[in-house]
């Protein structure tokens, strides 16, 4: 079987060497030759056509080392896929091996640690589903078909982020596969160095079979906050919502949104199209409390329509699923953080927010504090913590015809923003990664060195490269 080495070049692999893999193996290989070949590869970026060699679909922990085993002693183009869903299509390759954990979502609460577990290959829908039988959530991002995986290895931005801080900043410990084949616990009190690494680094350092995470007492019903106001009135709404979110208590998140109104039947037919700015807050203590408090955000002009509610936590978390679809669009989430919201970059934000390229090109302004900014910047290797604003270009749209425009529209959005910025972005919202180590360096700033050494350490071959990678 023809299959790709690290170094790029294309090599024959004996039949003998898979089968033997495959003896050794739980869950199921598939080539291209197999039926189901073409869904098991789907990313959820329609942007991407790839076509690893072999996908190796992992049932447990010891499927996962067999294949970092096969792929380190054959020197395999490697990739790993949690949910999927990073727009990079840094999950899978063309021609070398994808190691898939999406049937790795086994789940269990512990109640008197106040705990959960989560495989690899769960998506938050799965896990707020787990944690939410008992009242409880673990906080992590505002799109349920995401997985745990990425975006806690990157982070974890949600709705809890100021009451309860990051994904990361929950996690207890993490079960991982590292590129000899061993199976290590890294929590605060083994493997230390690998715990904070892991912790922002992605999935440069091996591969996350489990994540365990402290949870909260979460719903079951929070309060919504969403109006959505006419988009050229966004300047001057803005400033009101920052003042309101600077003076708010941690149990409210929120992010400022331009969006255009799809023409579906949820909403009126006559604002279907209508370029809009919404704002999105979550208030997750008491409900009564909520909804009083949030009030004002829905007073600030008049709304061209208000879907504010208590909202039971599950539904809220798949409240955007449907906008963004596996497979059938093209997307590139691309940010930067932002010092202030001020009267000059919203005079800087305002034309091409409200007049994209394509309607369902999405602003978002996210407003990062509380719990998550009372965290240093080296005590996890995310960084980031305290810039007030994660300024993010969440480019949806159909056609590749149309990708160079959009592209070039969100990068020379970020370009014209970068004097108001502190520098570093979100790994999590990297475009295609295109800069390269630049991007990596100005992501991780001064953890970057830190990072690398504990690379050498873990991963001195770069087995783990397709991801936002720190060369060792
Ligand atoms: C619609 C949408 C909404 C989003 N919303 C949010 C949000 O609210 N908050 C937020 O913070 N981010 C959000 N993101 C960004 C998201 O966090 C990243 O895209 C993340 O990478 C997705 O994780 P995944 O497991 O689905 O990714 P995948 O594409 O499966 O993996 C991405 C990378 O993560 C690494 N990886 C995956 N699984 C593992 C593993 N088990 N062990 C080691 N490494 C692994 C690999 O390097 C892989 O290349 C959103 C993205 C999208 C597309």
């Amino acid at each position: 079987m023809k299959i790709k080495k690290n170094t790029g070049e294309e090599v024959f692999i004996e039949t003998s060497s898979i089968d033997e893999f495959k003896a050794n193996f739980g869950g199921q290989l598939f080539t291209e030759s197999d039926t189901n070949y073409n869904e098991v590869r789907q990313l959820w970026n329609g942007m991407h056509d790839k076509k690893p060699a072999l996908i190796a679909q992992c049932s447990g922990a010891a499927d996962v080392i067999a294949s970092v085993n096969f792929a380190r002693e054959n020197n395999v183009l490697t990739s790993i896929r949690g949910g999927g869903h990073n727009v990079a299509g840094s999950a899978s390759n063309d021609g070398g091996l994808m190691i898939d954990l999406s049937l790795m979502k086994g789940i269990r609460v512990d109640m008197d640690k106040k705990t959960v577990h989560a495989q690899g290959g769960a998506t938050l829908g799965d896990l707020d589903r787990e944690t939410q039988v008992f009242g409880m959530v673990a906080p992590a991002g505002v799109v349920s078909t995401t997985g745990i995986a990425g975006l806690t290895l990157g982070g974890g931005l949600g709705w809890l982020r100021k009451k309860y801080g990051l994904s990361i900043d929950n996690l207890v410990s993490v079960d991982i596969v590292t590129a000899d084949g061993k199976l290590l616990t890294a929590s605060e009190k083994q493997n230390t160095e690998l715990f904070w690494a892991v912790r922002g680094g992605g999935g440069n350092f091996g591969v996350v079979t489990s994540f365990e995470y402290k949870i909260y007492p979460v719903g079951p019903v929070v309060s919504l906050c969403a109006p959505f106001y006419p988009a050229e009135e966004a300047d001057k709404i803005l400033p009101v919502w920052k003042d309101f979110m600077e003076s708010s208590p941690d149990e409210v998140s929120s992010n400022a949104m331009f969006w255009t109104i799809p023409s579906v039947p949820d909403f009126p037919e006559e604002l279907h199209g209508r370029r809009i700015f919404n704002i999105v807050a979550v208030h997750c203590g008491p409900v009564e409390e909520g909804e009083k408090y949030l009030e004002p955000l829905r007073k600030i002009s008049t709304p061209l329509i208000d879907l504010s509610m208590p909202i039971p936590w599950l539904m809220l978390q798949k409240m955007f699923d449907p906008f963004f679809p596996k497979t059938e669009q093209l997307y590139y989430f691309k940010s930067t953080y932002l010092n202030d919201i001020d009267e000059k970059s919203i005079e800087q934000i305002m034309p091409k927010a409200v007049n994209p390229p394509q309607p369902m090109i999405l602003i978002a302004i996210w407003h990062n504090n509380g719990a998550m900014s009372r965290i240093e910047d080296d005590d996890t290797a995310f960084t980031g913590r305290q810039s007030k604003f994660l300024f993010s270009v969440d480019a949806i749209w159909n056609g590749h015809e149309n990708t160079q425009e959009v592209v070039t529209y969100a990068n020379d959005f970020l370009r014209e923003l970068r004097e108001f910025s502190p520098g570093g972005l979100y790994v999590n919202f990297a475009g295609l990664g295109e800069e390269g180590e630049d991007l990596v360096k100005s992501a991780y700033g001064k953890n970057y060195d830190r990072l690398v050494k504990i690379k050498r350490k873990y991963d001195p071959q770069n087995l783990f490269r397709m991801n936002q990678n720190i060369k060792p």
